[in-house]
Order: structure tokens, then sequence, then C-alpha cells
């Protein structure tokens, strides 16, 4: 019988130097440091990374904390900006506009969420728009930022953040982390791939100069090829592309014109919609589309036509399908990062999906024979976090009324049974999804419910126990406070400056 320490994992390789490849390896060096285990990630220069990806969400402040990661270093290093939410222009119909804020709207009255005491006064017409009562969005829409308190007075003043960076600047600090830290990098193209005739298990891969590289757990992170999982083990796709269309885009940089707010802006558009990402030194754009609704042409003109500022590259197109495999995990293999799947970037989840399948692979950290007891859990944690992304991206799809044919399909379709209870219970009574943990929570479904123009038949009974004059003047007092607050917030860049988290690296193509 086989000792304990002859069923350890030692032999890690990770296949992939994107921001996935590089995520996993740091995390791994910190997580597995003390063991013997030994990390080798393969990168291939000549096929190159897929080259985007600027926007992030609050959870990946505790990836960097668990990676003892000084925040100010990290901003200065990556070109970051600050993040309070997403705004989105004419998602409901053409001139509309709302946030979907990192903070929550208003504060309980009495024993009844915010939110029902909004929608009773928003029908007496007293109400000031939704958004003014969130204190993330109210600082974002006046390109303000300081450090949320970490013991907030009251729920009034409590948000989080994330960063606006340049992925491949972020890759670049985690492998410097990584390798600093053990992880062996190896330059290579591998060309083919060994598995146990019996088993299945991945046992080496081959590079192009005839290197072997043997293992005993793989981490595919070979980007949208998926080459471990998917071209060595034929895993299966879940094509999620009736639900979620878009399949292109071009992305582009441009200088500088307007201010550098703290937010990503997302302006629907005829058969899809752009994206405006600040960083420090450029502003990121990209128009993601659906090829059946639009040509390619009018599609890149559409986005250079809408540019704020000069471009400063080629517009770079990108084809993606949206849905992931069958199996994120399977037998000695795990897919993190576009390998796995990819949803389209409306809210920024990719890398939240990445840091998610890490945190998951740590906690089951297998032995070498991978039970299947841990492999399936992975695989249920994993699917229960995309569905619940795939349901929060298609509800900004499904609420909308605008005219064109592809808006109208959108509307039209058919939609899972998990988003369609969600709506059918925030329409009926005001109710939204209340997760234990992970993505989305009530303030996201929200700010999406009400900013796209759904708003609740009845509302919670219970918010007639407070008199009409009441619920006014606690709106009133909720909106100046919040109001008081910002006022008393640094300017956005002013704040960069004081945390001495201003760009240092090059930035000759900046405004
Ligand atoms: C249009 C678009 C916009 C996006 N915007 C955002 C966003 O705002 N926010 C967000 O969180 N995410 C965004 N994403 C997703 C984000 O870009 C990715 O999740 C992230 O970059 C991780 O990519 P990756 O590391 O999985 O793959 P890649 O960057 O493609 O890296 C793959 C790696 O595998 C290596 N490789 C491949 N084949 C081989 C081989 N045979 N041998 C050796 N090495 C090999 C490559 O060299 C590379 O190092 C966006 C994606 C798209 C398409």
């Amino acid at each position: 019988m086989k000792g304990q320490s002859d069923r350890v994992v030692r032999q890690i390789v990770i296949v992939g130097g994107g921001t996935a490849g590089w995520m996993t390896a740091a995390a791994l060096a910190r997580k597995l440091s003390g063991t013997r285990a030994n990390i080798r990630l393969i990168e291939s220069a000549e096929i190159g990374t897929v080259g985007v990806g600027e926007a992030t969400l609050p959870q990946i402040r505790e990836f960097n904390r668990m990676l003892d990661i000084d925040e100010a270093d990290l901003m200065a290093q990556t070109s970051a900006t600050i993040k309070l939410g997403i705004e989105f222009r004419d998602w409901g119909k053409a001139g509309d506009h709302y946030v979907h804020p990192f903070g929550v709207h208003g504060e309980p009255i009495g024993p009844v969420d915010f939110h029902h005491h909004w929608v009773r006064e928003n029908a007496r017409g007293r109400a000031e728009d939704f958004g003014s009562y969130c204190l993330a969005i109210e600082a974002a829409r006046h390109q303000r930022f300081d450090l949320p308190p970490e013991n907030p007075a009251s729920l009034l003043h409590a948000y989080t953040y994330a960063f606006q960076f340049d992925a491949s600047l972020y890759a670049a600090f985690l492998a410097d982390y990584a390798t600093a830290r053990g992880v062996d990098r190896i330059e290579g193209k591998v060309i083919a791939v060994d598995s146990d005739g019996e088993t299945g298990f991945i046992q080496s891969v081959m590079l192009e100069s005839g290197q072997q590289i043997s293992g005993e757990l793989f981490i595919d992170c070979s980007g949208f090829r998926g080459l471990l999982i998917e071209q060595e083990m034929a895993t299966g796709f879940a094509d999620w592309s009736d639900y979620l269309p878009c399949n292109r885009a071009f992305a582009v940089p441009c200088k500088i014109a307007d201010p550098v707010g703290p937010f990503t802006r997302s302006t629907a558009r005829s058969a899809g919609w752009q994206w405006r990402i600040p960083l420090q030194h450029r502003i990121g754009n990209g128009h993601v589309y659906c090829d059946r609704y639009i040509s390619d042409q009018d599609a890149v003109d559409l986005l250079m036509k809408n540019l704020e500022g000069d471009p400063i590259a080629e517009p770079k197109q990108l084809f993606f399908r949206t849905g992931k495999r069958e199996k994120l995990w399977n037998r000695n293999c795990v897919a993190i990062g576009l390998s796995g799947g990819f949803l389209e970037p409306l809210e920024s989840t990719s890398i939240d999906l990445i840091q998610s399948g890490i945190l998951n692979l740590i906690a089951l950290f297998p032995e070498k024979q991978c039970a299947a007891s841990d492999v399936d859990e992975y695989n249920r944690l994993m699917d229960l976090e995309y569905d619940r992304v795939r349901d929060f991206l298609m509800l900004h799809y499904v609420l909308n009324q605008r005219d064109e044919p592809f808006w109208r399909d959108m509307r039209e379709m058919e939609w899972p049974t998990s988003l369609g209870e969600k709506i059918e219970a925030f329409k009926r009574r005001g109710i939204v999804p209340q997760y234990d943990h992970g993505l989305f929570q009530p303030a996201s479904w929200l700010s999406v419910f009400i900013g796209q123009n759904l708003l609740p038949e009845t509302c919670d009974p219970r918010v007639d126990a407070i008199s009409v004059a009441d619920r006014t003047n606690q709106l009133e007092h909720i909106r100046r406070t919040i109001d008081n607050r910002v006022g008393q917030m640094s300017g956005h860049l002013a704040f960069l400056e004081k945390y001495r988290a201003t760009y240092s690296g090059a930035a000759e193509d900046a405004a």
C-alpha cells in the first residue's frame, strides 16, 4: 500500500502564460510554499496572449491581499485606475443611463429593504433617480474617490472598488512574483501531449525543441484553444451562444480626452455594445457585437467613429464563442481562464472566474489520483459560478426596450428557467436573488432591474408601517448624507497621486 507521501502531487505543469497562467502560478507558489511542489509554467512568445482585459471586480483585491501584494505598487506598475462600477448607457432605451455600482443603494428603513421604499416613493413622483441613493454611484459621477472605511459608521458609507488596468502588465507583475518564489518559467511551444492509455491522465507535454515535460497535475491556461482540456481530452463545450450571441469584438486603445473617471462605461450599439475603460495613460475601447446583425466593417467603423481621442494602435479583431467546458476539471487537468470558458466581457467577469478557479483548486487540492469527489465538487462549484454569471449578463440583454432587430431578438429569446424565476420574483413583488456568497448580490440585480425600467407591481406590504412623511424624510436624509460624504472625498486623480499609485511604466502612448 502506498504511503501518503507517494500520493502527494509534487509536479505541477501550467501550460500558458497569460493572465490566467500567471495568476495561477503566483497563487500556487504562495499557497504551496513550504511543500516540495515543483511548479513549471510553459509559455510561447510566438503564440502570444489574447491581449485584452482591463476591467476587474472588487474580489481581485482579496486575491492580491492573499499574495501580500502592495496595492499602490501594483497600481503604479499596471497603469491602474479605480473602478467603482459600470455605467450603462442606452441599454434600456436610447437616452437611458444607470450605474451598476460596487456598493449598496440606501439602507433599510424599519424592517424593509430600501428599494421597496424607493419604489413606493417613486410611484408618487417623489423619489430622485435610484442611483442618487448610492455612495459609490455618486462618487463615480463626481469623479471622486477615497479608500472605503474599514468599519463604516453606517451602510450609507459602505462601498468597495476594483481596478481598471492593463491585464498584460498585471500578468508581467505576477510573473516576477511567481518566478521570485521558485516557479520555473519555460519558453517553448507545446506540440504534443502524452496521456496514459488506460486512465487518460496526461503524463507529459512535448515542446517544439524536443524537451519533454512530465507532471502529475496539469493546468490548462492555454487560452481559447484549450490545448489540454479540449484538444487532448475532448472534454466537450457547452455552447451558450443561443443565450449570449455576441461572438466578435474589435478592441483599440485611444488617447485620453475626457476625464479619467473611476468607472467603466458600456454603451449599447445597434448589434452589441461598446466599452470605454480609462487607464492612467490611455483609454481602452472595444465593440462587442454579433456578426449575424452587423458586418465586421460596420462594426469597426462604429467603434472608430465613437472614440473620444486619437487611436494609438490599429483595431484588433477577436473571435469567441460564449460557453464553458462541460467539465473544467477532467482527470488530472484543470482548465483555468479562456481555456475553461468565456462569457463576454460585459460585467468584467473573466478575471474573476480565473480567481474562483484558482481558489477552488487550492481548497480542493488533489492527491495524484485526483479523487472523483474532489473533481465533482470543483465542477459543481464552477458550474454554479458560470450559471450565475450567464444569467446576470443575459438580464442586461433581455430587459431592453430598443428597436433594432438584434435587441428585439434578445428580448424575445427563451430564457433559462433560473433567470425567468428571478425576473418574475422581482416583477411581481420586488424580491431580489440573495446568494450566500459569490458574484452579483442584490445590489447588482437591483441596479439592472431598475436601471432598465423593470419596476415591481407590488412591494413589501410592510412599507406602509412607515408614514409617508417619515419615508420622504428618510429618503432625503440618505441623499444628503451621501452628498455630504462625496463632497469630502478626493478627486480620483488626486487620490492616485496621494496614494502614490501613479503609473511608473513607459507611457509613450499617453495623451
Ligand atoms: C474582447 C474581450 C474583452 C475582454 N475584456 C475583459 C475585461 O475587461 N475584464 C476581464 O476580466 N476579462 C476580459 N477578457 C478576458 C481576458 O482577456 C482573459 O480572461 C484573460 O486575458 C486571460 O486569458 P488567458 O490567460 O486564459 O489566455 P491567453 O491570454 O490567450 O493566454 C494563453 C497562453 O497560452 C499560451 N499557449 C497557447 N498555446 C500554447 C502552446 N501550444 N504552447 C505553449 N504555450 C501556449 C500562450 O502563449 C499564452 O501565454 C476579455 C476577453 C475578450 C475576448
